[in-house]
């Protein structure tokens, strides 16, 4: 069976999937991405995903290439087209096809592409084994609260992580505190056992599944302190973790060569995650509004 992508309106086979070399996503980057999973055939956060997609196509000025519900439908369809049940989709939109110049073209219909791939979320050894991560300079542009494709900043990030040995970058703003991982948000537990994340403002990009750990925790009477922080701090931690739809919660072991608590994923990491996949797959009452299925919203 092929895998399936889905390009302006086609479902076509992957291998033949293609894109204008006109794109303006190709040309400048000049387009977004969103990342939904779906775990166990449950859309996770699907809701959060599709307000922040409609939130970042409105901060560049691009419309939506198609309808909310009809974008439900289509990531349902690469779901169910590629057989999958654990899957993460990417959505990507980007300002269209014109004439390579700078200025925003006129009447241009935006372009929208859908791939699909397995992803095993069970026996996950990042989850159960923990990461090693480094600090790496952050040298995004401003606006890092748009989830754009504009991602090189990420990919010399990660890549520098990895030439020093390290699994993933932890990037470092200039004042001196992290801002975020190299594709996840980044956490710490402080010794006193306080959840500490950096503040959502324009330096990161407001993870939907921190959001929906802001639920969970507060559920469990956790408190999550919003506030920058910096490595010095976190090789003093107890714990330190990521989180994403895609990675979901991944202990982040070592930083910069140091140990973190005992060099194992922690107890408040684990927990968090059981949690997360509870919540995830729609086994807490009270989050379950959260996992947005097209039916549940008809209702
Ligand atoms: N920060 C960055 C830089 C990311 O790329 C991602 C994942 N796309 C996240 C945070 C986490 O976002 P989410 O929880 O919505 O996947």
């Amino acid at each position: 069976m092929p895998r399936i992508a889905y390009v302006n309106g086609s479902y076509v086979p992957h291998h033949e999937a293609s894109v204008h070399i006109e794109d303006r996503g190709f040309q400048f980057a000049d387009g977004i991405y969103e990342v939904v999973a779906c775990i166990n055939g449950k859309m996770t956060d699907e809701r959060g995903h599709l307000d922040r997609l409609e939130r970042s196509l409105d901060e560049l000025g691009i419309p939506m290439p198609v309808t909310r519900r009809s974008l439900q439908f289509i990531i349902r369809e690469m779901v169910r087209r590629n057989r999958l049940k654990n899957a993460n989709v990417y959505i990507q939109v980007t300002r269209g096809v014109a004439k390579r110049d700078f200025p925003f073209p006129v009447e241009v219909p935006p372009s929208i592409v859908l791939t699909a791939r397995n992803f095993q979320f069970d026996n996950n050894k990042n989850v159960e084994k923990g990461v090693t991560a480094m600090t790496v300079a952050d040298i995004r542009w401003k606006r890092r609260d748009i989830k754009t494709t504009m991602l090189l900043a990420q990919v010399l990030a990660k890549q520098e992580a990895m030439d020093g040995g390290a699994y993933d970058a932890w990037m470092v703003d200039d004042e001196g505190f992290v801002t975020e991982a190299s594709s996840s948000n980044a956490w710490i537990v402080t010794k006193d056992g306080k959840l500490v994340t950096r503040n959502a403002t324009t330096s990161i990009l407001r993870g939907v599944t921190r959001t929906a750990f802001e639920k969970i925790c507060s559920g469990l009477q956790m408190k999550i302190e919003e506030r920058a922080f910096t490595p010095a701090e976190a090789y003093e931690a107890q714990e330190a973790f990521n989180t994403s739809a895609v990675a979901l919660v991944v202990p982040v072991i070592m930083l910069d060569g140091k140990k973190i608590g005992t060099g194992e994923p922690g107890p408040v990491a684990k927990k968090l995650y059981a949690e997360y996949r509870a919540y995830a797959e729609g086994q807490r009452g009270e989050h379950v509004e959260w996992v947005a299925n097209l039916d549940e919203d008809e209702a």
